[in-house]
């Protein structure tokens, strides 16, 4: 069944409308929706088990909802087999066939493609090749070629099909760190120049947060909250993205009053009442968590002017050349502080030193309250 083509015009490229998938009695995923648009990098993000790749299998059809129901440019997908969906999964392991040089590889992806004459699929395969910067490699076997290098020809076979929609499943989960963020960036500059809508499922969130127009954080077969990068960092609404994504300290608190735009939050570990950026859902009166990023904990030696200040002193430093990692013993809880060492080439580029009397302060907007 397709969509009212009254509505195509605000009909998402890809639907995902309540979708769940049980195993037996094992609810691998939960109720998921969400909608894709047109040349969009989407990541599902996830740790071991969440159920990301099980979502991404049912988008290309390996297996079949419980419930709910998918939508790709206005078509439902139920009961299409996977050759006749216009998407092309690109699996972890790559597949690439070791007996079989560059550019047969990248052909082999098209060799469902019946109409394309000899000529048309030989420029396809030179068009990819060109695509992904192996040109000059077309004869050579996967065995001679880098990690990298072979991740392309996986990605130029996946792409010669010319598919609406590319699932990659930890596509850079091979590559060793220096190339994997290297490869990063190929990645995104390919799908710039194809326009393919990519949906990315990976562990890594330095990876999704690089990559990635949104991503959709996922726990235990649920979607946790869906974002730009920049709101899964700056705004998340849990505890458990906040604590997934990037490092948090967190301190329980209890909401004191409403100050709008801010709450007063009395917290103990903190030895005070500090103010954060409001969230509406919290209540007076009502258990949260307050977290704050480490790099939004200011650190001075002198008591900063204004709210949301806290004695402590150095008791751990870690050096890192550009910035350093400070943990800070307050009264009653250990925070971490992430500071750029300003200055070069003397004693001074540090903030401060070991066992150093040191204030930390925040700025009420780089709080977050988490209810949930
Ligand atoms: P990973 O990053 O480890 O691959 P994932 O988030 O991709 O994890 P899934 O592979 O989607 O997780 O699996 C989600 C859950 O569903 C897991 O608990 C897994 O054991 C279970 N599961 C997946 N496939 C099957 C299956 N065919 N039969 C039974 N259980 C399954």
């Amino acid at each position: 069944m397709g969509i009212d083509p009254a509505r195509a015009s605000d009909t998402p490229f890809l639907r995902i409308e309540g979708v769940s998938k049980n195993f037996g009695t094992f609810p691998a995923v939960k109720d998921v929706s969400f909608d894709v648009a047109k040349g969009e990098i989407f990541s599902l993000l996830g740790g071991s088990g969440c159920g990301k790749t099980t979502l991404l299998r049912m988008l290309a059809g390996f297996e079949d909802p419980s419930e709910g129901r998918i939508f790709l440019d206005g078509r439902d997908m139920a009961g299409v087999p996977p050759w006749e969906r216009p998407l092309h999964m690109m699996f972890q392991s790559y597949a690439i066939f070791p007996h079989m040089t560059v550019a047969a590889n990248v052909a082999y992806g098209l060799k469902h493609e019946k109409s394309l004459s000899k000529s048309d699929r030989a420029a396809r395969v030179a068009e990819m090749l060109d695509l992904v910067q192996l040109s000059q490699f077309a004869h050579r076997k996967p065995h001679q070629i880098s990690g990298g290098q072979r991740q392309r020809v996986a990605l130029a076979r996946a792409l010669a099909r010319q598919p609406k929609l590319l699932l990659l499943d930890e596509p850079l989960a091979a590559l060793d760190k220096k190339l994997r963020e290297h490869t990063q960036f190929e990645l995104m500059s390919i799908q710039q120049r194809t326009g393919v809508t990519f949906i990315v499922v990976t562990h890594d969130q330095e990876e999704a947060m690089t990559l990635s127009d949104r991503i959709a954080v996922m726990d235990k077969g649920e979607i946790k909250q869906i974002g730009s990068p920049t709101e899964i960092y700056e705004f998340p609404t849990s505890r458990f993205v906040a604590g997934f994504i990037g490092s948090v300290n967190s301190f329980e608190a209890t909401v004191a009053a409403r100050e709008a735009p801010y709450l007063r939050l009395d917290v103990p570990a903190l030895g005070g009442q500090f103010m954060a950026r409001d969230v509406p859902s919290a209540q007076v009166g009502q258990k949260v968590s307050l977290a704050i990023r480490p790099e939004k904990l200011h650190l001075s030696k002198t008591r900063p002017d204004g709210v949301n200040t806290a004695q402590g002193h150095v008791k751990d430093l870690a050096y890192f050349g550009k910035d350093s990692l400070y943990r800070i013993a307050l009264a009653g809880a250990l925070v971490q502080a992430h500071a750029v060492n300003a200055r070069r080439g003397d004693e001074g580029a540090r903030v401060a030193d070991w066992d150093d009397a040191v204030w930390v302060s925040f700025d009420p907007s780089a709080a977050i309250v988490l209810v949930d």
